[in-house]
C-alpha cells in the first residue's frame, strides 16, 4: 500500500446493487480481509470520508442521492465504482429506468469491475484510489486542483427505448459509418 499521511476513510453507497457487491464490501471488513488494519474505516458521514465507494447502477431515483453525497464530501476526494453495474450499468444497463454507471452522475477515479466484484479487487481499487488521493492532495496544497465538474445530467434522449438506448444507437451508427468509410 502506498504511504499516506491520513488513514483513508470511505463511505459506501448502494445505488441499486443486487447486494452481491455489497456482501463483498462487507467481506473486506471481516477478519479474513480486515481492511481496518490499514486504517481504512467505513464511515456513514460524507464529510468524514476521503473515498466514495459506490455499488450498483445509477437510475432515475438515486442519481440525486449519489450527487448529494459526492457534493458533501470535502476535497480531495476519490470515487470508486465497485462492480460492473457501477462501472457501466452492467446487466441492468438496458432497463427502462437505468441511466448507466456511476460516471453518468459524478466523476469516477477508479473502476473495479466484476460480478460480483471480489474483495481482493475492492482492496486493490482502494489502494489505487489512495494514489489518486495523494496526487489530488498535492495539487490542492499547490492550489492546482481544478474544481470537480459534474457530468451533464442525462436527458430524456439518453434513456432506453425498446431495449436499445439512444446513446447506444448513435454509437452503433457512428461505428457503421467509420467501418464503411
Ligand atoms: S455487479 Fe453483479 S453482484 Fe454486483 S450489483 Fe451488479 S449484478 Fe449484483
Amino acid at each position: 500500500m502506498s504511504s499516506t499521511i491520513k488513514s483513508p476513510w470511505l463511505i459506501h453507497y448502494d445505488a441499486s446493487s443486487c447486494n452481491g457487491c455489497d456482501i463483498e464490501v462487507l467481506a473486506c471488513l471481516t477478519p479474513m480481509y480486515d481492511v481496518e488494519r490499514f486504517g481504512i474505516i467505513n464511515t456513514g458521514n460524507p464529510k468524514h470520508a476521503d473515498i466514495f465507494l459506490v455499488t450498483g447502477s445509477v437510475n432515475e431515483r438515486n442519481i440525486s442521492v449519489v450527487r448529494q453525497i459526492y457534493e458533501q464530501m470535502l476535497e480531495p476526494k476519490v470515487v470508486i465504482a465497485c462492480g460492473i453495474c457501477a462501472c457501466s450499468g452492467g446487466i441492468f444497463k438496458e432497463c427502462y429506468n437505468t441511466l448507466g454507471g456511476v460516471d453518468v452522475a459524478i466523476p469516477v477515479d477508479v473502476y473495479a469491475p466484476g460480478c460480483a466484484v471480489r474483495p481482493e479487487a475492492i482492496i486493490d481499487a482502494v489502494v489505487c484510489g489512495l494514489g489518486v488521493l495523494e496526487e489530488k492532495r498535492a495539487a490542492l496544497a499547490a492550489g492546482e486542483l481544478p474544481p470537480a465538474e459534474l457530468p451533464e445530467l442525462p436527458t430524456a434522449a439518453d434513456k432506453q427505448l425498446d431495449g436499445v438506448s439512444v446513446r447506444d444507437a448513435a454509437a452503433a451508427e457512428l461505428h457503421a459509418e467509420i467501418r464503411d468509410e
